[in-house]
């Protein structure tokens, strides 16, 4: 993003060097891409390679308590086996923490966070709105403390984010123009958690900004997370913004957003069960909006077919037809 008053340079001299385009496949080493990751990583990975941005991979392996021996190795031949491929990575994040402590010294002395003991149980039962199942709750900010320390002087407890009112605007260049409110829908959140960790809000900020990340490609259902993230961009400084292009989610035939519960969608368990890349792909396209595709496509194929002002704004439901189809 530009700064608000760009200062032109200085006649005679040259523009700097356009920086190049980024974006990052971030995957979280469950062992469980199931075929609503697969979309998105597809699309993103073709968005990519149409566009000419250059792909990092980063496995997120701070996104789960416990990385199993083997999960990143498997996450990783997924996507490989899948057809996708990235100029750049695979990153962690777990072996070297010092970065996020960094961006927590630097709120921290800007008297931007506080630490913070209470239970979800405590907040719950302090939140005068009721929330919507596995939904955050709000924070209260009658909760928050009198006094914050002008240093991180704690890995060993949850810190909050002070998030003051107002909307966050973007405009996700899926989604469209967005007006998202942290204050009035998470309130004050966790960027460090008591496992002696970041939380994923501050973690993919940290790394986006500094592995230089222009454009992330994701599922919609971080787009609230965007105007959180957002906000830590400000609050540590940090330019330039990415873009957010936010994609729709395959779901089941319950309307729930695809999980275990809907049976094992994990490709890792179709591709044992025989089911090729090039199948899958095919069903993946058919969700994407690239009409009349064959029975199988590759992924190259899949780049050339693709056109991201054709894809469905809805979501897709994966049905029992759908399964039937892939291991026919
Ligand atoms: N690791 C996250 C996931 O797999 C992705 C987070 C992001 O793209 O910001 O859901």
């Amino acid at each position: 993003m530009e700064p608000p008053h760009a200062v032109p340079p200085p006649q005679g001299r040259p523009n700097p060097a356009p920086t190049r385009r980024r974006t990052r496949l971030a995957p979280s080493p469950t062992g469980a891409l199931h075929l609503g990751n697969a979309r998105t990583f597809l699309v993103n990975w073709a968005l990519a390679r149409q566009r000419d941005w250059t792909i990092l991979l980063r496995v997120e392996d701070l996104d789960t308590p416990r990385v199993k021996p083997g999960a990143i190795d498997d996450t990783i031949n997924t996507l490989a086996w899948l057809g996708l491929d990235w100029d750049e990575g695979p990153l962690t994040q777990l072996h070297d923490l010092g970065p996020y402590r960094d961006a927590m010294c630097a709120l921290a002395s800007r008297s931007l966070v506080y630490p913070c003991e209470l239970s979800r149980a405590q907040i719950d039962a302090a939140a005068s709105a009721p929330h919507a199942g596995d939904a955050e709750p709000r924070f209260p900010p009658e909760l928050r403390p009198s006094a914050r320390p002008a240093s991180f002087d704690d890995e060993s407890t949850n810190w909050r984010l002070l998030v003051e009112p107002g909307a966050v605007g973007f405009t996700d260049a899926f989604a469209g123009p967005q007006s998202i409110d942290p204050g009035a829908g998470v309130g004050d959140f966790v960027v460090w958690t008591k496992r002696a960790q970041p939380a994923y809000q501050l973690a993919v900020v940290v790394d986006d900004a500094r592995q230089g990340v222009t454009h992330v490609v994701r599922g919609d259902d971080l787009l609230a997370s965007a105007a959180r993230q957002l906000l830590l961009y400000d609050a540590l400084g940090l330019t330039p913004m990415p873009e957010y292009t936010h994609l729709p989610l395959v779901r089941g035939a319950d309307g729930r957003r695809l999980a275990k519960r809907h049976g094992d969608t994990r490709l890792s368990t179709f591709r044992d069960r025989g089911v090729t890349p090039q199948r899958l792909i095919a069903l993946l396209a058919r969700w994407s909006g690239v009409a009349d595709g064959p029975d199988a496509m590759d992924a190259s194929e899949f780049l050339h077919a693709f056109d991201i002002r054709t894809m469905p704004a809805q979501d897709v439901t994966y049905t029992q037809e759908d399964e039937r189809w892939l291991l026919a």
